[in-house]
This record gives structure tokens, sequence and C-alpha cells, in this order.
């Protein structure tokens, strides 16, 4: 299972009870958080899921409303006593970016490890981290933006008849079935041969600030949970989101239903929108399953029953 949760949803301007762009997993008791706006920490001290365990910080870009709050979550989770290193991900330029943040955070108990997506270089980057197995996509936001995929592997099912036949003893399954290689008889078993084929597993998608873009939905594909962003609500404020180089909710929605995603949450409100809900109907339109999002909304996935 992994665990999702907004913690904040709006764009450009924090707002009373609404804080900045940042969006949280939890893996096997590990965190990693996309974007970190001002505020962020505030709002993931209310969420309650600890700093401790915050492995890896994934930055979509440099904008100030997704990196803005760095410098303060990063002393706190020097005051939750972590020595671990912690990984910070994003476009080319992040080591500088966060170096320059540093110097008011100076003496931090723990190294921070860069991953810089180099620029230029591929549209899609797959990378495994911590325990994360997370995918980048170059989007389209006037800067070098990424939007992001964490995947959650099934391995199939044991097949104990597929073991007896082999004569493998008891003692060695449990190593096979949680996919560990084992000797036996001087000779090496792989889990493959007692294991059936890969089950459908867990896909949880973050995209925001972007255009749309023909190669999102390919990117996304099969996500049982999608955030996107959404600017504005409604149809008729397309030329001005397009012109800041970002989406309104049915552009989102689009991208949703093309790419067959479980269920769709909007996030990155302007400050103007008050409401967002009022315009989820733009969205349920084109993708039934659309929700706006809030802060702290949150959901666990689990593997679909066999
Ligand atoms: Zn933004
Ligand atoms: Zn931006």
């Amino acid at each position: 299972m992994i665990e999702a949760a907004l913690l904040g949803t709006s764009g450009m301007m924090p707002l009373p009870n609404r804080y900045l762009a940042s969006f949280a997993l939890r893996l096997n008791g590990k965190l990693l958080l996309i974007d970190c706006g001002e505020g962020t920490q505030v709002t993931h001290k209310l969420l309650g899921w600890g700093f401790r365990n915050i492995e890896v910080i994934c930055f979509t870009h440099f904008h100030a409303d997704h990196i803005s709050g760095l410098a303060g979550l990063l002393l706190t989770i020097g005051n939750s006593e972590r020595e671990e290193p912690v990984t910070l991900i994003g476009p080319a330029g992040l080591e500088f970016i966060v170096r320059s943040l540093l110097v008011i955070a100076p003496e931090l108990p723990f190294d921070i490890e860069f991953i810089e997506l180099a620029q230029g270089g591929d549209r899609f980057k797959h990378m495994s981290v911590s325990g994360f197995d997370i995918s980048a996509c170059l989007v389209n936001h006037g800067i070098t933006c990424y939007a992001y995929s964490v995947q959650l592997d099934r391995q199939g099912k044991f097949d104990a008849d597929r073991a007896k036949a082999q004569n493998i003893p008891v003692k060695l399954w449990s190593h096979l079935q949680k996919g560990e290689e084992v000797l036996y008889d001087g000779k090496v078993l792989t889990p493959d041969t007692v294991l059936g084929p890969a089950r459908k597993g867990l896909k949880i998608s973050y995209c925001t600030d972007t255009r749309p873009a023909s190669y999102l939905a390919d990117f996304v594909r099969d996500s049982d949970l999608f955030v996107c962003e959404g600017l504005y609500g409604e149809d008729d404020k397309l030329e001005k989101a397009a012109s800041h180089r970002h989406m309104i909710f049915s552009e989102a929605a689009r991208i949703a239903k093309d790419a067959n995603a479980g269920e769709l949450w909007l996030t990155h409100f302007s400050p103007a929108m008050t409401n967002p809900r009022e315009f989820l109907p733009y969205a349920r339109n084109i993708f039934p399953n659309s929700y706006t999002g809030y802060d702290r909304k949150n959901k666990t996935f689990r593997f679909s029953e066999e």
C-alpha cells in the first residue's frame, strides 16, 4: 500500500487554510515529498506524518511557490534528530539554489544528496531512490519543469505447486516469495521459478505546473491517482491559463481520461478561486472521477484484489 496526501493546494500565493504546492507519499514508513512551497512544514505538521522519515524531496521547478518552504523544512527535519542523508531531486541548478537557501540553515545534522535532472537530456527519466521507484517527465511551463510518477510494483503470486514439483524445501519458500534468490543443492534458485506473472502494482502521478501535452497521458498512464494542476476552473479562463503556461480543470480532466487514471485530484488553485468545488463540473463532465484537492486531503491506495 501507499498513502498519498496533498499538503498544500494553492498556486502562486498561500491563503489562510490553503498552503502552497506540496504533496507527500508514504511507503513502508518512509516519506517522499514533491514540492515544498512556503508553509509546507506547518501543513505537514498538521498532517502528522512526522519529519524524521522524510527521505526524498522532488522539485517540479524553481518558481518560489514550489520551493520557498525548503529552508524551514530542512531545519525542522534537523530538529527531528535525523542524521541519515536526505535526497533532493530536481531540475539542473538544484544544488546551487539549495546551497544558497542553506546560508540561512547552515548547520543541519544530516547530509543532502542531490540528483539533478540533466538539462537537454531525455524527456523521461527513471530512478530508484530510498526504496521509491521514481519517474520524471519534462513538461511545458516556460522554465524547466518536471512531472513525477512513483510506482510500486507487485510481484506475481507464489505457486506452491511449482515449488513442490521442483522439490524446493518449504523452508526456502518464504525467501523466494519475498523475491530473494536462494542457494540450494549447489544451484541458485531465482524467484521467477516459483512466482507467477507480475500483477498490477500502484502508480501515483503528480503534475504541476504545465500546459497539456500529448506525452503527458502516456507518462501518467493507468495511474491509480493523478494529481494535476488546475489553476482556473472555468473553460473561459483558458486563454489566461495558457498565457501563464498553466491548465484549466477541463484540460486536467482530459489528460486523466486519456491516461485511464483511477482518480484525479485537482490542485494548485489560483488564489482568486476561493471555492474550487464550484467549478468541479467542468472536470467531471469529462472525467467523472475528478475531485478538487484541499490541504491534507489524503487516501491509502492498496493493491487490487486478485
Ligand atoms: Zn506554481
Ligand atoms: Zn510555476
